[in-house]
């Protein structure tokens, strides 16, 4: 079951969501929290199920679960026990289950396009610390530790329904080959890998991304390899790095530009693009398959992109 193959074997491109957490700040969220969007699983789920429904009506083939900093040990730093952990992870994946179905209901927002697929957000190691380290790496973790911290959450979202793992916002190789390894673990799963990057050939913690993309692209479950919540003027430079070692599909999701301030909990700058969703155009023709936004970006923004990509309004 990949449906990021099936899709891909009928469109040129598979379009995915935008931010979530950003978004529901726009829409009157607070979410200065460890927890992030997780507090809004527990506080205001309806808005979360919104965001994805408006994703959909986009044009987005897939919606990004509300899972990213939904983690076991960030519950338990609330008083939540294990059960009840594990129960609001998978709640996030029934949200977007809930909306993709509510979509494929109506008959008319089935026309021109494939049955959309729910992505579950397996964030980094860095999400659960909230203090940035997702954009820098450097744990000082071993691959069991990562992998003994990612395997339940892993496993509650699989269990759940996800259609795919969105494994995202990776900074450094070591956490990308324990998520690899635990796989294996689930062995009808399907996962894209997704890192950060600090410049235009390298990954957050320093690594070269095309060695990267080496290391996984023979791993049977991984659908899709690529690079999210990075500043656009990075990613052509990118994709043609992983172009060059890899045919498994490209994705990927950048942010509007700005820039993350993990002590404020808070985005700065401007966005530094005219028009998100056309400077997408970009990346498609430097060769990724899979394209949509990070932090920052909207259901505007996948609009104009699921209108070139599938030539349609
Ligand atoms: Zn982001």
């Amino acid at each position: 079951m990949n449906p990021i193959a099936s899709i891909l074997d009928l469109y040129p491109v598979l379009v995915i969501d935008g931010a979530l957490a950003t978004e529901l700040e726009r829409r009157g969220c607070d979410l200065n929290d460890d927890l992030w969007s997780a507090k809004i699983l527990l506080e205001q789920p309806g808005v979360i199920k919104q965001v994805h429904l408006d994703y959909f009506k986009a044009g987005a083939d897939c919606v990004t679960t509300a899972s990213y900093q939904a983690t076991m040990e960030g519950f338990a730093r609330r008083g939540l026990n294990e059960k009840e952990a594990i129960d609001l992870i998978q709640k996030s994946v029934r949200l977007a289950l809930e909306a993709r179905d509510e979509l494929w209901a109506g008959e008319s927002n089935r026309v021109g396009r494939f049955k959309p697929f729910v992505a579950a957000s397996v964030g980094p190691y860095g999400a659960f610390l909230a203090d940035g380290s997702e954009y820098r790496g450097n744990y000082g973790l071993t691959e069991k530790e990562l992998i003994d911290f990612h395997r339940p959450r892993m496993r509650a979202l699989i269990e759940a329904g996800a259609d795919v793992l969105a494994c995202e916002t990776i900074p450094c190789l070591i956490e990308a080959q324990a998520i690899a390894k635990l796989l294996g673990e689930f062995p009808n799963s399907t996962a894209w890998i997704s890192f950060t990057a600090r410049d235009e050939k390298h990954i957050s913690e320093g690594q070269v991304f095309a060695e990267c993309v080496n290391q996984l692209q023979d791993h049977p479950q991984i659908a899709a390899i690529g690079i999210n919540c990075t500043s656009p003027n990075y990613i052509p430079s990118l994709i043609r790095e992983a172009k060059k070692v890899t045919r498994k599909p490209i994705l990927v999701y950048p942010n509007s530009g700005e820039t993350y301030s993990a002590a404020k909990n808070d985005w700065n700058g401007n966005p530094i693009l005219d028009s998100f969703g056309e400077a997408a155009r970009e990346w498609y023709d430097a060769g990724a398959r899979l394209i949509g936004g990070c932090c920052r970006t909207t259901p505007e923004d996948i609009h104009v992109i699921a209108s070139w990509a599938r030539n349609r309004n």
